[in-house]
């Protein structure tokens, strides 16, 4: 087997949306902006707070007296973008400004288009610039934009009428994941349709995916060795609850299998049986997908399917030393 292996780096996204409810006061705080309207909340002292709080934050009373405020105000405090990332809300130059409302006497933050940072002063009058297509959320307000600019009031009916109640939270992250040579070269033979594991030269144990190192021994594992398509059910859950994007109707299982010959579990699908019919030592095989779709991804193997073959003990589960079974 070769010693060495490109090494392989890819971007990886994690994250998920997830809904919030607003509650009471920040719905209708967001259901006022789809209706191109600010709304602030009168506080125990009679200041009106903006954006609308659920509770008075000197006497902590709840709060619940709603108060028009004007779609422009003054600029309190800012500071230029001159790099907008790919989250900002302009791809251009822009300002975060604290703007306090007409009518309202706390500010509130967004961003100000003002074309440059020469445009920009603390006491500037700015006013909002409504998106086209309101949808109930902060990015109903397209900026805010000096008083003095004319905007087109070009806008798309919205026919909404139920109060919004949540919002969708997007919650991402993407980084360059880099493999590293163990799981460069695990993945490289997963491309040829290999399961290649490392053996620990000290206890021998047998690891897949291998990590480059032997967790109890600290020892690197440059011996290679290639593991069968069977398995053993060392864990397993079967999942209910759908997951967003993945493909896989629930109910399924899930189950962290051994390879023969290895001492380490991974997780993968089981398939082709009852999900009441899984159970902890039960034997299955690796179901490939058509070679022409193999890639650098344990996807490459479908899922598990059980074998004719008679239950392992539980105490003899990813104990079994090199030769195999
Ligand atoms: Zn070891």
């Amino acid at each position: 087997m070769s010693s060495s292996a490109e090494i392989l780096s890819q971007a990886f996204t994690l994250g998920y949306t997830y809904t919030r409810s607003t509650g009471p006061i920040v719905g209708k705080f967001l259901t006022a902006l789809r209706d191109r309207k600010m709304v602030g909340i009168k506080a125990s002292d009679g200041k009106v707070l903006m954006p609308p709080v659920e509770f008075d934050p000197v006497s902590a009373e709840a709060l619940s007296e709603f108060v028009d405020v004007a779609d422009s105000g003054v600029v309190k405090t800012w500071t230029w973008v001159s790099e907008p990332r790919k989250a900002h809300p302009s791809d251009k130059p822009f300002a975060w400004a604290l703007i306090q409302l007409d009518g309202a006497d706390t500010p509130m933050l967004h961003w100000v288009d003002a074309g440059d940072a020469e445009q920009m002063s603390t006491g500037m009058r700015v006013k909002v610039r409504w998106a086209a297509q309101t949808q109930g959320f902060i990015s109903d307000i397209n900026g805010f934009v000096p008083e003095a600019t004319e905007l087109s009031e070009d806008y798309q009916a919205n026919n909404a009428e139920e109060p919004v109640t949540g919002i969708d939270s997007p919650s991402y992250l993407t980084y360059n994941f880099t493999a590293g040579e163990a799981t460069a070269r695990y993945l490289a033979q997963l491309k040829k349709g290999k399961l290649v594991g490392q053996r620990c030269p000290s206890c021998e144990n047998v690891y897949i995916p291998p990590r480059g190192s032997c967790a109890a021994c600290g020892v690197a594992t440059t011996d290679e060795v290639e593991l069968t398509n069977k398995a053993t059910v060392e864990s397993f859950t079967i999942v209910y609850i759908p997951i967003p994007n993945n493909p896989i109707k629930p109910p399924y299982v899930i189950a962290n299998l051994v390879l023969d010959g290895a001492n380490l579990s991974f997780l993968h699908l089981l398939s082709e049986c009852k999900n009441e019919d899984v159970r902890i030592g039960m034997r299955v095989e690796a179901v490939w997908r058509p070679e022409e779709e193999w890639g650098y991804a344990m996807e490459n193997i479908q899922y598990f399917k059980p074998i004719d073959e008679p239950d392992v003990a539980v105490e003899e589960i990813g104990k079994l030393k090199k030769g195999g079974r």
